[in-house]
């Protein structure tokens, strides 16, 4: 079972993990870049190497990267389009230098174009990005929406069409947001809802490509497609929730991420993380 968090990296990459560590994080998650700007300083060899130290003195593996909040590889703008593809091409690069094993990222909006329009936007970019990064290790994982505005992503079959589309899909995974696909109308409360998503999750997606869960409650209402994640149990998905994931075995190889709430407080941080700890019922 690895449980963790979303980490800052103020100070320098490599002071995630003691962050990490202090909270008792098994993985993580951390931006690369500056989430809400489109320049990133260069990564230098030395903050790489720092990093690298770092992690193989660490017992958090893996860490997952998240890419920044204004790439859109589904705009109909093609100034926005070319410049998200350079900045996304940018997130993989950095994200494969500090040796993490994926860069999660949401699909786009179509911005009125509509979902058609947008899911091939998406794809022609992660074909031209797959080309110019063919040498790299560092994965792709798409993750699942709220369906907030004209987002796409919201439906299990959003993403298969995409890995079914894309010239090479075999650096492409999932990552299954719980707060997105709660808001997104999939049920995870319910026994009965619980198999009924994860059922249809793996007829659609197949269980094989998910590689990483975010794990945060809801403030939003089933089906809602509103995107507002909350501390877990005091949200709209509750302890039952997440009782079923962390003692899931399908799950229990996979990372999972906290995305709640004031997440640079780490005693928030550690309250969330001590609730799924303490939800697991054979812990060895
Ligand atoms: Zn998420
Ligand atoms: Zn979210």
């Amino acid at each position: 079972m690895s449980l963790g968090a979303h980490m800052s990296v103020s100070g320098g990459f490599a002071e995630a993990f003691a962050r990490g560590e202090a909270i008792g994080c098994k993985t993580m998650q951390i931006f690369v870049t500056n989430p809400n700007r489109w320049q990133a300083s260069p990564l230098t060899d030395e903050e790489v190497a720092l990093f690298r130290e770092a992690a193989s003195a660490s017992p958090i593996r893996p860490v997952v990267a998240h890419d920044m909040y204004l790439i859109n590889l589904c705009s109909p703008d093609d100034a926005l389009w070319e410049k998200s593809l350079r900045a996304f091409q940018d997130e993989l690069e950095r994200a494969d230098r500090l040796g993490c094993c994926c860069v999660v990222m949401h699909p786009g909006a179509h911005m009125g174009a509509g979902e058609e329009a947008g899911l091939q936007r998406l794809v022609d970019a992660l074909d031209r990005l797959r080309d110019a990064t063919s040498d790299l290790r560092v994965k792709v994982a798409l993750e699942t929406t709220a369906g907030q505005g004209t987002n796409i992503g919201y439906r299990f079959e959003h993403l298969a069409e995409v890995i079914a589309r894309v010239h090479d899909n075999r650096w492409l995974s999932i990552c299954l947001d719980t707060c997105h696909v709660f808001a997104a109308g999939y049920e995870l409360r319910t026994a009965e809802g619980y198999a009924e998503t994860w059922r249809q999750f793996d007829e659609i997606l197949g269980l094989g490509r998910l590689q990483v869960i975010h794990m945060n409650d809801a403030k939003s209402d089933l089906g809602s497609h509103v995107d507002r994640h909350a501390h877990i149990g005091e949200g709209k998905l509750g302890m039952a929730a997440f009782r079923q994931i962390v003692n899931d075995p399908q799950l229990a190889h996979l990372p999972m991420i906290l995305e709640t709430p004031q997440m640079n407080d780490l005693d928030i941080a550690k309250r969330n993380l001590d609730a799924l700890r303490g939800l697991i019922e054979d812990e060895e």
